[in-house]
C-alpha cells in the first residue's frame, strides 16, 4: 500500500468510537484474529464487555482479553468449535454465567479450504460448510434462544437482541476454485434473511456484513507481495485494501441501537468490489 494511503488508514483507525454499546454484553466467534479480533476491540471501545470465542491455542485470545481490559472493559475467553453443537451451547452458557445475559453476537468464525472442483474432497467441502454455515446456524440459534430467555432490557438495548453474520462479497460474486466457500457465504445470505424475517416480531435484529478484500491472515497471499497487491487492486475501485477496523466500524454500528430500524440487511464493506469494476471501461 502506498505511504500516503497507509497514513490515511492509520488516522482512520485512531478515531474514537462513539459510546453506542455501553452496558452491552457481546459475544464474538473466531475472535482471536483478523476481523473478529478487530470487531471485539471496536465493541469494547464502544463500551461493551466481551466473550471471546477461540478455537485452538489460547495465547492470542488471552492477549486480546488483556487489551480489552486495558480499555476498562471486561472480557472472558472460551474455547469452542462453532461447528459442534455442544461447544456452542457451552460457549453461550459461559457468557451467560459471567454476565447474566448477552445483547449482541457477531457470528464471525470462518475458514477456507480451497481446491478446484475436480480436486475438491468431500472433507474440504464439509469442513467449510460445517464451520461457515452450520457454525453460523448454531451460533445464531443460541443467540436468539438467550435473547428470548432473558426478555426485554430496554435500558441496555432497544432490540431484544442483535446479531451480525460475517458473510463475504462471495455471497454474490462467484469464485472459481472456492466453491465450498462461495456456497457457504451464499447460504449465509438466505439463512440470515430467513431468520431475520422469523425473529423480527420478537424484536431481534439479524444482519450481515459482507467484507471485500481485508488485510487478515485468511487472505495473506492476496496482499503480501507488491505484485499480488497490484493485481488485487484491479478488483477494488476504491483502490486500497480494507483494514480490519473498516469492518469493525460496520459491525459495531449494526450491533448498536444506532441501526435500530435495520434488519435482514447485508452491508457490503468492499471498496466497491461488488460494483463489477470490469464494466467501468467495457461491457
Ligand atoms: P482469520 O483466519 O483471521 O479469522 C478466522 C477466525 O475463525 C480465526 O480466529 C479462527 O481461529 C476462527 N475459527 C476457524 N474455525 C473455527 C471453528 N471451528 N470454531 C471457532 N472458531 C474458528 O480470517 P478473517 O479474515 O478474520 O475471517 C473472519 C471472517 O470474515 C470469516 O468468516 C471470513 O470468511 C470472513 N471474510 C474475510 C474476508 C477478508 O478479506 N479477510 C473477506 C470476506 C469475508
Amino acid at each position: 500500500m502506498p505511504d500516503d494511503q497507509r497514513q490515511i488508514v492509520d488516522q482512520l483507525a485512531k478515531r474514537p468510537y462513539a459510546q453506542t454499546m455501553v452496558g452491552h454484553k457481546a459475544l464474538v466467534t473466531g475472535a482471536s484474529s483478523g476481523l473478529g479480533r478487530a470487531s471485539a476491540l471496536g465493541m469494547a471501545r464502544a463500551g461493551a464487555d466481551l466473550v471471546i470465542d477461540y478455537n485452538g491455542s489460547p495465547e492470542a485470545a488471552d492477549e486480546l482479553a488483556h487489551e480489552i481490559e486495558a480499555l476498562g472493559r471486561r472480557a472472558i475467553t472460551v474455547q469452542a468449535d462453532v461447528s459442534k453443537e455442544e461447544d456452542v451451547e457451552a460457549l453461550f452458557a459461559a457468557g451467560v454465567k459471567e454476565y447474566g445475559t448477552l445483547h449482541a453476537v457477531l457470528s464471525n468464525a470462518g475458514i477456507q479450504r480451497d481446491a478446484a472442483l475436480l480436486d475438491m474432497t468431500l472433507e474440504q467441502w464439509n469442513a467449510v460448510i460445517g464451520v461457515n454455515l452450520t457454525g453460523q446456524f448454531l451460533t445464531v440459534r443460541a443467540a436468539v434462544r438467550e435473547y428470548k430467555r432473558r426478555g426485554p432490557q430496554p435500558e441496555v438495548s432497544a432490540a431484544l437482541g442483535k446479531i451480525v453474520c460475517m458473510s463475504s462479497v462471495h455471497q454474490q460474486i462467484p469464485w472459481a476454485g472456492h466453491v465450498n466457500y462461495a456456497a457457504s457465504k451464499g447460504g449465509i445470505n438466505m439463512m440470515m434473511r430467513s431468520i431475520a424475517q422469523e425473529v423480527a416480531p420478537m424484536r431481534v435484529r439479524v444482519n450481515a456484513v459482507a467484507p471485500g478484500a481485508i488485510r487478515t491472515p485468511i487472505n495473506h497471499d492476496a496482499w503480501a507481495t507488491q505484485e499480488a497487491y497490484d493485481n488485487l487492486m484491479k478488483l477494488v475501485p476504491y483502490n486500497r485494501i480494507g483494514e480490519p477496523d473498516d469492518i469493525s466500524r460496520a459491525v459495531t454500528w449494526l450491533l448498536s441501537d444506532e441501526s435500530d430500524y435495520v434488519t435482514g440487511a447485508t452491508l457490503f464493506v468492499d471498496g466497491g468490489m461488488t460494483l463489477y469494476p470490469g464494466f467501468a471501461h467495457g461491457g
